[in-house]
């Protein structure tokens, strides 16, 4: 029996004009896994990834730093099951690093309202770091980047919801290789 083909996204209606390409996000990495390099140089830095949306950009970002990265993993729920936030962060699954004098750097897949990273951020300052930045793989234009203190960001863009390297709709398209906008079926 032949294997089932692949899922493709060519024909979906809901996959929306493209946004980053494959080859734009694996370029645009290799560069923030350089600066990151450079960066941290002697230190060991401590990567955590904000499941899931970020999950595809760590694991490529992780590959692109020349140190001996660690990973951990926290998880934290602002948009149920639409493509509207509820205004309320939830944590769902917490680190299992003590961060307590480790250089931590939060690896998150959009900051769009920032409310996501304020609690994040405001729970990891907590657990009393020795440094904590944030790299971002998207950013919306609207985003306070300098007040929420993000210091890498991979692309900003516009307004519409996106799909696609991690980013979901109930769960759907974090396996596409590309970012493109979502085309609500319903509207
Ligand atoms: P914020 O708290 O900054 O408003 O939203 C951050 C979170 O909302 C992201 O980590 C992501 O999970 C979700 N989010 C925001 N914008 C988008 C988008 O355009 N597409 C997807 N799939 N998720 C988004």
């Amino acid at each position: 029996m032949s294997p089932a083909p692949l899922e493709s996204f060519d024909d979906d209606p809901c996959v929306g004009s493209t946004v980053l390409t494959e080859e734009q996000i694996a370029e645009r990495i290799r560069e923030l896994g350089r600066e990151l390099t450079e960066d941290y140089g002697d230190r060991r830095p401590l990567l955590v990834c904000v499941l899931r949306g970020a999950y595809a950009f760590l694991t490529d970002l992780a590959r692109e730093v020349d140190l001996p990265v660690e990973i951990d993993f926290i998880a934290v729920s602002s948009y149920g099951a639409s493509t509207r936030t509820s205004g309320v962060v939830r944590l769902v699954k917490d680190l299992d690093v003590d961060l307590t004098g480790r250089h931590v750097v939060l690896v998150e897949d959009i900051v769009d309202t920032g409310l996501t990273l304020r609690y994040l951020r405001r729970s990891l300052e907590a657990r009393g770091p020795a440094s904590l930045e944030v790299c971002t793989l998207l950013a919306r234009e609207s985003a306070d980047l300098e007040g929420l203190g993000v210091r890498y960001v991979g692309f900003t863009i516009p307004g519409e919801f996106v799909i696609g390297y991690g980013l979901d709709v109930d769960e759907r398209y974090r396996n596409m290789r590309h970012i493109a906008v979502y085309v609500d079926p319903g509207v």
